[in-house]
């Protein structure tokens, strides 16, 4: 199913969009298209999305990897492995289109073309990750720059709506999700994750109360307001409210998976890429550029990277029970909700 973007200036869905501008044929009115991309914005961002935007250009600047994958393209954290195992829960078939609010370079639609075949649709307010997506995608999928509380799609156009740790980012969470529901058909799923409100003992909890100032830079880093968080049943009756019930509600990030994702994992994947970077003192096994997964994993790195897995990040999997038994109480600095509409 394809679906075509409307004309956010008047709603027509008649949008001519070529390679240097997109004409509305209802209005006239006629937005720019830079890099392939058709910016879908009515020139009015306020001076939150500016900073917002300012801060992901910065980020993506001349940068050919994404910024998620923070450590090295080959490699998988835990927390791309969780968000992973989240995106299996949404059930769609091939050729079903589905729209990722905030989808930076894509990496998430990738995946679940990869794994589905679904038409990805990615939205986000900034330009530069989006044409760093549209480099590595492929044609099944397209690319908007468009703000999340303003989509330019008719009502009910897609099966499915992904949006991973953005809520966060928006001064109108409760409007926003107003909007992302418009946007997703009846019995369609919407999957969302959001850091929460911390609670003890969480690593959110702790890391704020030992580390004040290194906790409020990264915030600030990430264009998070911290006292904007939800809590748990925020997220769950926002949700009620735009005719979003949640189907699966997963709490995570509780307590040892951030240390390991964002300290531990880090430091030892600092050491294997100077380690890697020296030619004569290669790793004995499979550090060669092919591997066997020429295929269309969305990952590459073949042998490399399940030798880390298994050296790496198996073992966080592991160490990581005590969260499993937090989360399972409701403890979490981060939840993840999949919600069918209707
Ligand atoms: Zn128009």
């Amino acid at each position: 199913m394809s679906v075509e973007p409307r004309c956010i200036a008047c709603g027509a869905p008649r949008l001519d969009v070529l390679e240097s501008a997109a004409t509305c044929r209802a209005c006239g009115r006629a937005f720019e298209v830079r890099g392939g991309i058709a910016i879908l914005l009515d020139g009015r961002l306020n001076g939150e999305q500016s900073e917002q935007v300012e801060k992901w250009e910065v980020r993506h600047e001349g940068s050919e990897v994404d910024w998620d994958d923070r450590f090295d393209p080959s490699v998988t954290n835990l927390l791309t492995l969780r968000n992973r195992l989240f995106l299996d829960r949404l059930s769609l078939g091939p050729e079903e289109a589905v729209i990722e609010v905030g989808c930076s370079t894509g990496k998430n639609l990738r995946y679940l073309a990869w794994r589905t075949g679904i038409a990805g649709y990615g939205v986000d307010i900034a330009l530069s990750p989006l044409v760093n997506a549209v480099e590595k995608s492929q044609a099944r999928q397209r690319f908007f720059v468009a703000d999340a509380e303003r989509l330019p799609f008719e009502d009910g156009s897609f099966a499915g709506l992904v949006a991973l740790d953005v809520l966060e980012h928006l001064s109108n969470a409760q409007g926003a999700l107003c909007e992302w529901a418009r946007v997703v058909r009846a019995g369609g799923l919407v999957a969302l994750s959001v850091p929460v409100h911390e609670v003890f003992p969480t690593f959110a909890w702790w890391r704020r109360r030992l580390f004040p100032r290194h906790a409020a830079a990264v915030d600030a880093s990430l264009g998070h307001q911290v006292s904007r968080f939800p809590r748990p049943h925020d997220v769950k009756s926002w949700m009620a409210r735009v005719g979003l019930r949640p189907v699966f509600v997963e709490f995570r990030a509780a307590l040892f998976e951030p240390l390991w994702d964002f300290v531990l994992l880090p430091a030892a994947v600092g050491l294997y890429t100077r380690l890697r970077s020296q030619p004569a003192r290669a790793a004995p096994n499979g550090a060669g550029s092919g591997g066997e997964s020429t295929g269309p994993d969305p990952v590459p790195g073949g042998r490399r990277r399940r030798l880390f897995e298994r050296l790496a990040v198996r073992p966080g999997r592991v160490f990581g029970l005590p969260d499993r038994l937090l989360e399972a109480l409701g403890r979490g600095s981060q939840i993840y909700v999949l919600a069918r509409k209707g």
